[in-house]
């Protein structure tokens, strides 16, 4: 089976329950193509679905001032396990998209894997599409022998073994007990979180390609890039903050001590907010000696490119002082 659980039933009742006569359903791009139905149900119940063409990067991104320019009643947010770092509200439903892929037979894979590398302890994470198939995938490993390990972030929303691009705390927890982390998600994006917080082996384990594969030499590419950019960084004059709109992601709090720290060794500043960030329009700002990214930090780790130069996240900003000698990866996910 493919596709994601869309819970129909459970919209539509949600909906009903508020009176609801439009809403505006909002899903990554990946879930996009399967809304179709969804919106025929809503439609024969009476309900003016709108879908939002928008990006859905996580659940700092929902389009909540979209609903109010479409004038909708309520947002059905598909795709996320809940809001992150705003809060929501009430006409707000999260719907988590659960996949239809079996993770199964990649855990199977990793499994032999693990035991292969000698690895007895494992810390087990996914994401909020697979963590339906969590219980399942740690009985899986326990009948090849390994010790299974879960733990849970101390934000809201968050549920034991969950993980999420940005927030990796529940791997942190585990790291004094494991020898390794196991990540079932598709790609390997979410294991690269994993992997620069710790400094033990990541394998991630893509449910739809049935491939498991230790992250180490991604971690590592990522690391130098880090690395590179900040030493670019080290004699800049001239800074462009780079903050979003996104409701999760904008903090004027963040922008104002970035302000404070680039003041403080005399590099002058400038401040631009984004929807979703484009090169292009970056450098239609003009030329600028390092961009501090205030807004998600997977964007300097992943998509840096889309910076016309070096690119910092706030929370590597000490090393401009410090040096680079004790560069810790995990800072690049500080908020
Ligand atoms: S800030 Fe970035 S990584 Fe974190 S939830 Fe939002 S999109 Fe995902």
């Amino acid at each position: 089976m493919g596709g994601y659980e869309l819970e129909e039933e459970r919209i539509l009742s949600w909906l009903k329950s508020r009176r609801a006569t439009r809403v505006l359903i909002q899903a990554p791009d990946g879930i996009k193509p399967y809304l179709r139905d969804l919106c025929e149900v809503l439609a024969a119940a009476g309900i003016e679905a709108i879908v939002s063409g928008s990006h859905a990067w996580g659940g700092c991104d929902v389009a909540v001032r979209e609903a109010v320019l479409v004038g909708a009643d309520a947002v059905v947010h598909i795709g996320h396990h809940g809001p992150v770092r705003f809060r929501p509200p009430g006409n707000l439903l999260f719907i988590e998209g659960r996949a239809g892929v079996s993770i199964h037979g990649v855990v199977e894979i990793a499994a032999e894997k693990l035991v292969e590398k000698g690895v007895e302890n494992v810390a087990l994470l996914t994401t909020i599409q697979h963590l339906h198939e969590l219980r399942h995938a740690k009985s899986l490993l326990s009948e090849h022998g390994i010790n299974v390990f879960l733990a849970r972030s101390s934000k809201p929303y968050m549920r034991e073994g969950l993980i999420t691009g940005c927030d990796v705390e529940a791997a942190k927890a585990l790291e004094s007990k494991v020898e390794a982390f196991l990540v079932v998600s598709g790609g390997v994006f979410h294991a690269l979180g994993v992997g620069l917080i710790t400094r033990k082996t990541v394998f991630a384990a893509d449910p739809y390609t049935n491939r498991v594969l230790d992250i180490e030499r991604n971690v590592r590419r990522v690391i130098a890039v880090r690395l590179n950019h900040l030493a670019d960084a080290l004699d800049a004059r001239e800074a462009l903050i780079v903050a979003s709109t996104k409701p999760g992601q904008f903090s004027a709090t963040r922008i104002r001590r970035v302000k404070a720290f680039l003041s403080s060794r005399g590099i002058n500043c400038k401040v631009a907010v984004f929807g979703d960030l484009d090169r292009g329009v970056l450098e239609d700002l003009g030329s600028f000696d390092v961009y501090v990214n205030a807004a998600c930090p997977r964007l300097a780790v992943d998509d840096y490119h889309i910076f016309p130069g070096p690119v910092i996240n706030p929370g590597e900003l000490r090393y401009l002082d410090e040096g680079l000698e004790n560069y810790d990866p995990a800072s690049a996910l500080q908020w």
